[in-house]
């Protein structure tokens, strides 16, 4: 059994971190150093970072526009980036702008780091007390409550033997998701303030709040942020980039029929809702669009829920909800029920009234042309081997996309089993993540853009695989 260091008494004890990976050759091809030297530097001072934002208390709510804690961690991580030096901005729905102003003469993309400091409310989430175990050993991790963490539950920390990884003390989540990212952002910034020599384009970070309760891109502005190429900090496991994801709809069909008494419907023209709610419910049921069978890059189409309006026989609502990598099927599936949906009307004498809501948006469906080889790049000369994937659900990223038009990769950031009392992060991959963050400003300031300005730069939209 692992007896878990306390988090107070961990910082003090100076962490035996590997340095073996940064002795990796320089990357000969690009004649560019690989930045091992200079992350190395960080490596404790982040780490130390993502501790103290553990006992910040950041939880979000679906009831609340913004909570209370959400304020004061904003409050707290805005005092600490101003202190950089650079532009930084605090809006009024609390969300964290940080403009990096280029140091080089000739236009280069911008580039956009994102992140959210909010946790989720959904698991307990106030006074998280963080344990440090430097050199897992392999044994099983009992949390307080009976939580166990072991190789059953979590195949990935077999991975971790040897390595430092922390995990809450079982009473509430560890809110990894996404203080990884946040600390990797602010490390990021402090990085780029104390090494001015480091060349760079113009780099934009929003830090947002309400991510976890599907709101953060609510309050999003475009004049403080408006990336060329774009990345989110939110990913987990080593490597893992996530390069597609689900367009999303809601469409609420509304079928209104005539209120009155049942016994004499024939005189006073009473009509339920029932029947033409079920007939439209069974005719967008077909076969090959339900979730049940749907794997990979196939999307589906799923009625939610039905029910009667206001306990009114006469009025029903259908709850659907479209998913799909591409929007040409989710418009095709619109269109079918539209049509399905007049001839009901009709046949039944009944109105049929439609509502469509946006949900999120595939970020590969307009993706600048060099953020994925950028990624690919940043990450293999932080020694990570880069997997791409695509999401079956949604991620902040294609909530910023539905609101910029712009989409972004998701990176990985070392979070594991996040919403959970059994969340645990590998420090080691936080580093890596942050190395990789460095490595791209470089990468993308080695786009010299010398004629075209920055904002105007081509945006091809990425044909999906299954397209090709
Ligand atoms: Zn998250």
């Amino acid at each position: 059994m692992i007896k878990p260091l306390r988090f107070w008494s961990t910082l003090v004890i100076s962490v035996a971190l590997s340095l073996s990976t940064f002795a990796q050759a320089d990357d000969v091809k690009n004649h560019r150093p690989n930045n091992g030297p200079l992350v190395a530097k960080y490596r404790q001072t982040l780490l130390n970072r993502f501790l103290t934002y553990t006992t910040y208390n950041s939880q979000s709510s679906n009831d609340q526009d913004i909570t209370p804690e959400q304020i004061e961690t904003a409050n707290k991580l805005y005092k600490e980036i101003k202190q950089f030096g650079f532009p930084t901005t605090l809006t009024e729905h609390y969300y964290i702008y940080v403009e990096v102003p280029s140091n080089v003469s000739y236009p280069t993309p911008v580039l956009g780091f994102s992140s959210h400091y909010d946790t989720t409310p959904d698991v307990a989430g106030q006074n998280i007390k963080a344990n440090v175990i430097l050199k897992y050993n392999g044994e099983p991790i009992v949390l307080k409550n009976g939580h166990v963490l072991d190789f059953n539950s979590d195949p990935y920390l077999q991975q971790m033997i040897g390595k430092t990884i922390i995990t809450s003390d079982g009473t509430t989540m560890l809110s990894g998701d996404d203080k990884a990212g946040v600390s990797i952002m602010v490390t990021l910034l402090q990085t780029l303030a104390e090494n001015p020599s480091i060349k760079h384009g113009k780099v934009q970070v929003v830090i947002t709040p309400n991510e976890d309760v599907g709101r953060s891109a609510d309050y999003i502005e475009e004049t403080p942020y408006r990336p060329d190429i774009a990345y989110d900090f939110d990913g987990k496991v080593n490597g893992e980039v996530t390069v597609g994801n689900f367009n999303a709809e809601k469409v609420i069909y509304r079928v209104k029929g005539v209120n009155g008494h049942q016994s004499h419907a024939a005189e006073n023209g009473y009509r339920n809702a029932w029947a033409p709610a079920c007939e439209l419910g069974a005719a967008c049921a077909k076969e090959e669009w339900l979730p049940n069978k749907s794997t990979g890059t196939q999307g589906y189409a799923e009625l939610h829920h039905m029910n009667m309006v206001n306990g009114q026989m006469s009025e029903a609502e259908l709850d659907f909800r479209l998913r799909s990598f591409r929007q040409s099927e989710i418009d095709q599936w619109k269109e079918y029920a539209q049509k399905q949906a007049n001839q009901i009307a009709r046949k039944y004498d009944v109105q049929i009234e439609r509502q469509v809501f946006k949900q999120y948006q595939n970020v590969a469906e307009n993706i600048h042309p060099q953020a994925r080889a950028l990624a690919n790049s940043a990450l293999i000369r932080a020694g990570v081997t880069p997997r791409f994937q695509e999401e079956r659900a949604g991620t902040t990223a294609s909530m910023l996309m539905l609101k910029l038009g712009n989409g972004a990769y998701t990176i990985f950031t070392g979070q594991q089993n996040a919403h959970n009392f059994t969340e645990w992060l590998s420090e080691e991959d936080m580093f890596k993540s942050y190395w990789v963050a460095l490595n791209m400003v470089d990468e993308a300031v080695a786009l010299r853009q010398p004629d075209t300005p920055a904002l105007q730069l081509p945006v091809e939209r990425r044909l999906h695989p299954a397209e090709k």
